[in-house]
Formats: structure tokens, sequence, C-alpha cells
């Protein structure tokens, strides 16, 4: 605009002001010349301005996160990647720290997402307080992801202090409608020790914020050679594992299930097996746990219910001498838009689907607990059994447990196993008894390896117990086998039972 009106005034008057004051006609032109050339050169430079005010404008868009200010994903990487190279170049350190605020999607669903944006902009804001002061790298990598790449830093400790600060100041935050407390998890990996380039530090630090999220809201885990071997091995486990789904390489153990008070088969459990060709047998919550990681688990799911359902009925096991299935299954299958109907499809080749148990643990519910509330209902409809496994280990209370439609609860083996020397352990277990009684729950009490334990859950009213004192898990011949031996098999418990019952220290149900 001002170029506008500038450029239509030096058109209209500038020759008319020189003519008033110029009288000589040489003199005229030599100033026109200089004039025309004035007018060229204010032009360029004003072009000159305005592009550049530009592109610096444009740049800024591209590299900031709109909402939060922050680097975005492209642009941190960019900076990073300078930056290992001048710190690999000074032999500096560098921690990189990735967050996600954990339930973030529930925030959003519950307390709308002007709420959810409000705390996004709010961490962002803490953020900048505890990092901006020195040269640091603060970014907004995903919706509710976040990193900071500690420049210089002398050592680890400095970095998960500052982490752990700056979570505990993440609890204080406010949000409107949201009565929980906030928590946000984190991942540390350390350059050069841990990785020594930007693909692998980022990896690393991904990998470790996933565990620290497998261990519940609020950690802080550092990237550990543990988890990784190495990202390759890591890689490299992650395709062996997806082929040995794709070829049928792992197989279903079942280990039966027995009503405490008569010592009768209730029912099994299906435990996945994985036997890897050069490793040997990788424990379950290891494998189980990567495909987690790497997005594998609703096909484990399937293979489970394809193979067991199978087997069983194959074996003229299921709804006979086996009364009832039980199938693990993950969080992640909840989280499924269409989780329901995909359990439906798993279920197409079993003709009484009350012969199912489905085990999911408190915090798959607790996570998502509307959604997963309204999957639990559909599937208790469609007469599927529903059971909370490791029960004891998350946060239920009471609340939560009464609103679920379950039918019953596993007491986890880590209570189980010291019941004996640790009166902790026994309160916990009576008071899980009592609350389960009070609902109307049935009570399975897992781990159970000597009759001491056995005792003591008989004494306080638990329903069935499972573990190596009766059985250890089996193949499926195994299991044939086991079942028509069933009633020598469990002669010397039901004895012990019987015995336990005259003296009276059996509790009646
Ligand atoms: P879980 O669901 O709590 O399974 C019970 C675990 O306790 C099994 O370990 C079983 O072998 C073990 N166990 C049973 N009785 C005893 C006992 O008396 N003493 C001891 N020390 N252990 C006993 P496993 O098979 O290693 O499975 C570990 C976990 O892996 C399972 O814990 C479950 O969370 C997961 N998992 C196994 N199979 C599947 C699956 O098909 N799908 C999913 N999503 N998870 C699975
Ligand atoms: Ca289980
Ligand atoms: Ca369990």
């Amino acid at each position: 605009m001002i170029y506008l009106v500038f450029g239509v005034v030096w058109i209209l008057y500038s020759d008319r002001f020189l003519e008033t004051i110029v009288d000589d006609v040489q003199t005229l032109t030599q100033l026109q010349t200089y004039k025309g050339w004035s007018y060229v050169a204010i032009t360029a430079v004003l072009l000159y301005v305005l592009l550049y005010h530009g592109l610096q404008k444009e740049r800024t868009l591209s590299s900031r996160d709109e909402l939060t200010q922050l680097l975005n994903q492209h642009m941190f990487r960019r900076e990073l990647a300078s930056e290992l190279a001048f710190a690999s170049e000074n032999q500096q350190k560098v921690a990189l720290i990735t967050f996600n605020i954990d339930d973030f999607r529930r925030i959003n669903h519950v307390c709308s997402h002007a709420v959810g944006d409000q705390l996004l902009t709010d961490f962002a804001n803490l953020m900048h307080d505890f990092f901006a002061e020195q040269p640091n790298l603060i970014a907004r990598i995903g919706a509710d992801e976040f990193a900071v790449a500690l420049l210089n830093v002398k050592n680890t400790e400095n970095a998960v202090l500052l982490v752990r600060e700056l979570q505990e100041d993440f609890k204080k935050l406010k949000v409107e409608g949201y009565q929980s407390e906030l928590m946000i998890g984190a991942g540390l990996a350390m350059f050069p020790s841990d990785a020594d380039n930007l693909k692998d530090l980022l990896a690393c630090a991904n990998l470790a914020q996933e565990e620290a999220k497998n261990l519940g809201p609020g950690q802080l885990r550092l990237y550990d050679h543990f988890f990784g071997e190495s990202i390759h091995s890591r890689l490299q486990l992650t395709a062996d594992l997806r082929h040995a789904i794709e070829n049928k390489g792992l197989t279903v153990a079942y280990q039966p299930m027995f009503a405490t008070h008569s010592m009768q088969l209730t029912g099994v459990e299906a435990l996945l097996r994985w036997n890897h060709p050069h490793l040997g047998p990788i424990r379950p919550d290891t494998f189980i746990a990567l495909a987690e990681q790497q997005g594998l688990i609703s096909r484990i799911t399937d293979y489970v219910f394809e193979h067991a359902i199978a087997e069983l009925t194959a074996s003229d096991l299921l709804g006979t001498q086996v009364p009832q299935l039980s199938i693990n299954v993950s969080a992640i299958d909840f989280a499924e838009a269409n989780s329901v109907e995909r359990f439906y499809q798993r279920l197409a080749h079993l003709n009484d689907w009350s012969l199912l148990t489905l085990e999911l643990t408190e915090t798959a519910v607790i996570n998502n607990f509307e959604e997963t509330l309204r999957a639990l209902s559909a599937l208790r409809q469609a007469k599927i059994h529903l059971s909370i496994d490791d029960f004891g280990t998350g946060y239920s209370s009471l609340n939560i447990l009464r609103r679920l439609p379950i039918h019953e609860v596993k007491i986890d083996r880590s209570f189980i196993r010291d019941i004996e020397h640790d009166d902790d352990d026994r309160t916990i277990v009576r008071t899980i008894l009592a609350m389960a009684h009070s609902l109307d729950l049935k009570v399975v009490g897992e781990g159970v390896e000597n009759t001491e334990q056995l005792k003591f859950l008989l004494k306080h009213g638990c329903h069935e117990v499972q573990g190596f004192l009766m059985a250890k898990p089996m193949n499926v011949s195994e299991l044939s086998a086991f079942v028509s031996n069933l009633p020598a098999a469990t002669d010397t418990l039901k004895q012990f039972v019987r015995s336990q019952s005259q003296t009276g220290l059996a509790r009646e149900l």
C-alpha cells in the first residue's frame, strides 16, 4: 500500500517538482535519469525486504508447532542432527527425553478438545520454563508427545532429576472436569553411550518411553540395553515373531484350573508359547510386550483364539471334560474401534460362546474406562465370561469394580507367592476375597505352588485355584491324557482338601 501511494505520487509529481526547481534543460534531463535510477533502486530494496520477511515467516511457520510454538518434529530432527554432530566433535553428551501424556485420549474425549489443547499448551509452557534457559531443543513431536534434547549435559543423573521435577510439576496442572491426577510418562536415552546417531537415539528414547508406559502412569524409564539387547536385534526379533505368526510357529499351552473345595476341573487357561529356532523358548512376558509395542498384538490374539478353539474342539475336550477356556487379551485389543466385532469374528468357530472367558488386566480396563466398559457389556450380553487378571496390581477401586460387568477376578501370583510369611500379602488377599464376595464375583487364586497356600485360600473362601501344585501348563495331547486320568491325578489333593474341611478350616461358599 505504502509502495502504491509512493509510486503514484512519484509518477504524478516528481517531474513537475523538478521542472519547478530547475530551468536548465540539460540539468533537468540528467536529474530525470538519476530519478529513474533511484526509483528502480528503491523498488529493488522494497522487494527484497518484502521477500525476506515472507520467507522468514514461512520458515517459522513450517518449523514451529502451531498450537504450542515449540519446534515441530521435522525441525527438531534437523536441528538435533546438527547438534549431535557438534556434540560428537566436542565430545559432549546429549540426553534425549520423550514424553507422553498419560490418559490424554480420555481427557480429550471426556473433557473436550479445547481442554485437551489447553493442557498441551500448559505443558509446552512448563517445558519452556524448565529447559529454555540453556540452549536446549524443545519440540512437540506427536499429538500428545513431546521431546527435549538436553545439550551438553554432564551426566544422566542431572537429566533424570530435571525430568522427575518436571513430572512432579505436571501433576500440579489443572484440567477442567478431570478428577484423576495428571501424569506424564518419559523415556530417556543418552548420546553417545546408548546410541551414536540420530535415528537410533530417537528409537532408544521411544523404546524407553514405551517401557515407562508399561510400568504404569507417570513413570520415567532410562533406555537400558536389557530391553533393547540392541535396536537391531529387537527389530530382528520382531521380524522373527511376525514370521512365527505367519508360519504357525507358535504353540498354545493349557493350564488347568480347579474348584478349591472339590478339586474338580473348572477350565483351562490358554498360554502362548514361542520356541525360537535359534534362541530357544522366549518368555511370553517378553514377546507379548514386543508384540504390543510393534503392533502385532491383535494378530497374536487372533492366533490364540484360532488355535485354542480348533485344538480343544478337535480333541473333543471343550464343553465336555474342559468346561471353560480362558484366553488372555491385551488392552490394545480393546482400543481398536471395532473391538467387539473383532471378538465375534474370532469366535466364528465356537458354537457356545458361554464356554469362553476373556482375561484382561486392570490397566486394560482403566486406561480407557468408558469405551472398555461398553465393549465388556456387549461381550457379556453375548454370554462371554469376563475375568480381571493380575488383580491387586493396579488401582481398581471397589467403585470401578462394581461398575464392571465381570464374572471373576484372578488374584495376582505375586500376592500368593509369599502368603505363608508375609502379613501384608495375607491382608491383601483377604481384602480382595471379601470385596469379591460382597460383589458376588468368583475368585481364582493363581500361582499356587504348595499346600500352605492352598490351605490359606481354602480357609478364606477362594473359589478356584490354578498353579504348579495342581498342574503346569501343558500341550493339548498332554491335556487329553491329564483329563482322562483326572480322578487319580488329583486324588491326594482331594484328600488334603477334605481333611481341611473336616477340621472346619475351609470356609463354606
Ligand atoms: P498370566 O495371565 O498371569 O498367566 C499366568 C502365568 O503364571 C503363566 O506364565 C503361568 O505359566 C504362570 N504360572 C501358573 N501357575 C504358576 C505357579 O504355580 N508358579 C509359577 N511360578 N508360575 C505359575 P506364562 O505362561 O509365562 O505367561 C506369562 C504372562 O504372559 C501371562 O500372565 C500373560 O499375561 C501373558 N500371556 C501368555 N499368553 C498370552 C496370550 O496368549 N495373550 C496375551 N495377551 N498374553 C499372554
Ligand atoms: Ca491370565
Ligand atoms: Ca495373572
